[in-house]
């Protein structure tokens, strides 16, 4: 059966982890294009997954029916204004850049376009993403479901109504995996300091993390508080742990954290 043609604008690490999860997931490679200005990482891609390689943005986006925008903030407008030139109206275009709100895409292309902004994270990398879907009104059903098709290459997906719960998506998942390192960077360095060895310490506390993570899909039902609790017998060493985090403010300074992160960015966009 012949696929949709998808071509990625920008071949770099997004790109990269989206087209190896399509591949994987049994989108056909002669139907995935990908562009890039330097030839390395086109030449790897088209090595590891087959896919088809350019360098001319314009001519790759002419003959494909989905165009993946997948260059830095900093660059998307020229990108957009150099793509602006070919008829968009039956394309759908899909956004991975991070802070540009849909309207100013409008600006750049200056034709009305079906537009899908995404919010992917890094684990997107290995599978185990979640990526915040956005499409504007008038994006058809059709073209949902292509980029729900495309991004749960790499992961979940999970769409919102609005455009400015993209950056609470932000604040949940797409800089999330910042803060889990985080804890587990403290955990480590607090177990070096009590003697162990750093890899002994990464091996406890990663194998912890991953257990922890696996309980709380496992059982979608059970409150997190539950799962906290019954993990912590009363006056046991647990209950010490914790206690220490509550006295200490830990969920005030998640909160404060999350909010920090929306602030940052709205004010990006
Ligand atoms: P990257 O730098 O690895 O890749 C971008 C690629 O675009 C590079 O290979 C670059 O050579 C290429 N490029 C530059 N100018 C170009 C042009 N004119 N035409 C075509 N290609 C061009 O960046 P990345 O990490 O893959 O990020 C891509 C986008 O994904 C960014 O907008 C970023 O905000 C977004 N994003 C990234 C992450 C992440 O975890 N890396 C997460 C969410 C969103």
């Amino acid at each position: 059966m012949t696929q949709t043609t998808v071509c990625f604008i920008g071949a770099g690490n997004m790109s990269r982890s989206i087209i190896s999860g399509m591949v994987t997931h049994g989108y056909d490679p002669q139907c995935i294009y990908a562009t890039n200005p330097s030839q390395p990482k086109l030449s790897a891609l088209q090595q590891d997954f087959g896919i088809h390689i350019a360098n001319d943005n314009l001519a790759i986006a002419k003959q494909c029916n989905v165009i993946v925008l997948s260059v830095k903030p900093q660059l998307m407008q020229q990108v957009c204004q150099q793509l602006s030139t070919l008829d968009l109206s039956s394309k759908l275009i899909i956004t991975i850049a991070a802070g540009i709100p849909a309207s100013r895409y409008h600006d750049y292309f200056k034709q009305p376009i079906q537009l899908i902004r995404t919010m992917p994270n890094t684990p997107t990398q290995i599978g185990f993403g979640m990526t915040g879907l956005y499409a504007q009104q008038g994006v058809s059903e059709q073209h949902k479901q292509l980029c729900q098709l495309i991004m749960q290459s790499g992961g979940k997906t999970l769409w919102v109504q609005q455009e400015d719960e993209l950056n609470q998506v932000i604040a949940l998942a797409g800089s999330s995996p910042a803060y889990f390192f985080l804890f587990l960077e403290s955990m480590v360095d607090a177990g070096k300091k009590m003697g162990m060895d750093e890899t002994q310490a990464r091996e406890l506390a990663q194998q912890a993390a991953l257990g922890a993570a696996q309980m709380v899909i496992q059982n979608p039902q059970t409150p997190l508080a539950t799962l906290r609790s019954n993990v912590t017998s009363k006056g046991g060493t647990t209950a010490q742990a914790v206690e220490t985090f509550e006295q200490g403010g830990l969920r005030e300074l998640v909160d404060n954290a999350m909010n920090h992160c929306v602030a940052r960015a709205n004010e990006m966009a």
